[in-house]
């Protein structure tokens, strides 16, 4: 087969002590996942899971003990950080049942939705889509994948975020308000998952704005640091 042009290479995440990578098919994204998050964003309750989706070439893949690079962004004077428990899809299927789900998953990492929070503000206010602050180039930052057998128990992990040694969020992925079998299987009652997918599970409360210089280091117990420079 031939092309116009060159295709795009595929996008792909390290794998923790592996040299295959992961190849990166889709990125959901969880909505107020957390109930601290949802009051902090002038929401209550547990409300059913929503999604949205950010691009696969959306990923800044940060190797193990590397430091990664994400330009700041066009447009916002407002950029905010989310740490986010990321899951990956090893095994795809639709209509899974959260009590299957864990048969599906390849693995887990730390991840950032990176968000122009001003440009998402505007758009919920005038009811449209959140992809210009969401969905942006360089937006989904994600230290390496740990497979499931050397993750430990990532349900009762702690997930933590501090810019320039300061803590920004701290909390723990018990919290979440719909667990990763149960948003497996919301998720895969609307979409079918593919293997290859990334699922960010949504962001403890404490988001906050990052500027040019800043460095963030995010961490999830069992799955090691993600740490990005903002330049
Ligand atoms: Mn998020």
């Amino acid at each position: 087969m031939s092309f116009v042009f060159t295709p795009p290479a595929t996008v792909s995440v390290p794998v923790m002590g592996a040299k295959e990578r992961f190849p990166v098919h889709r990125i959901y994204c969880v909505g107020r996942n957390y109930e601290d998050h949802a009051k902090e964003m002038g929401f209550t309750g547990r409300e059913p899971p929503f999604f949205f989706m950010k691009p696969a070439d959306a990923i800044v893949a940060v190797e193990d003990g590397s430091t990664g690079s994400m330009p700041y962004p066009n447009l916002t004077k407002n950029l905010h950080h989310e740490i986010e428990l990321v899951v990956a899809i090893g095994t795809g299927g639709k209509n899974i049942k959260a009590a299957d789900a864990y048969k599906h998953i390849y693995g887990y990492a730390v991840g950032l939705d990176m968000t122009r929070r001003d440009l998402q503000n505007e758009m919920k206010k005038q009811g449209r889509p959140w992809c210009i602050g969401k969905a942006f180039e360089h937006s989904a930052p994600i230290g390496p994948i740990t497979p499931v057998a050397q993750a430990g128990d990532v349900n009762h992990a702690e997930i933590s975020l501090q810019v320039g040694g300061q803590d920004r969020q701290r909390s723990h992925v018990s919290k979440l308000i719909w667990n990763i079998g149960e948003t497996i299987e919301h998720l895969s009652s609307a979409w079918e998952l593919q293997p290859g997918d990334l699922i960010y599970t949504g962001t403890p409360e404490g988001v906050a704005a990052v500027v040019p210089g800043d460095t963030l280091v995010g961490s999830i117990a069992g799955l090691g640091t993600l740490t990005v420079k903002i330049i």
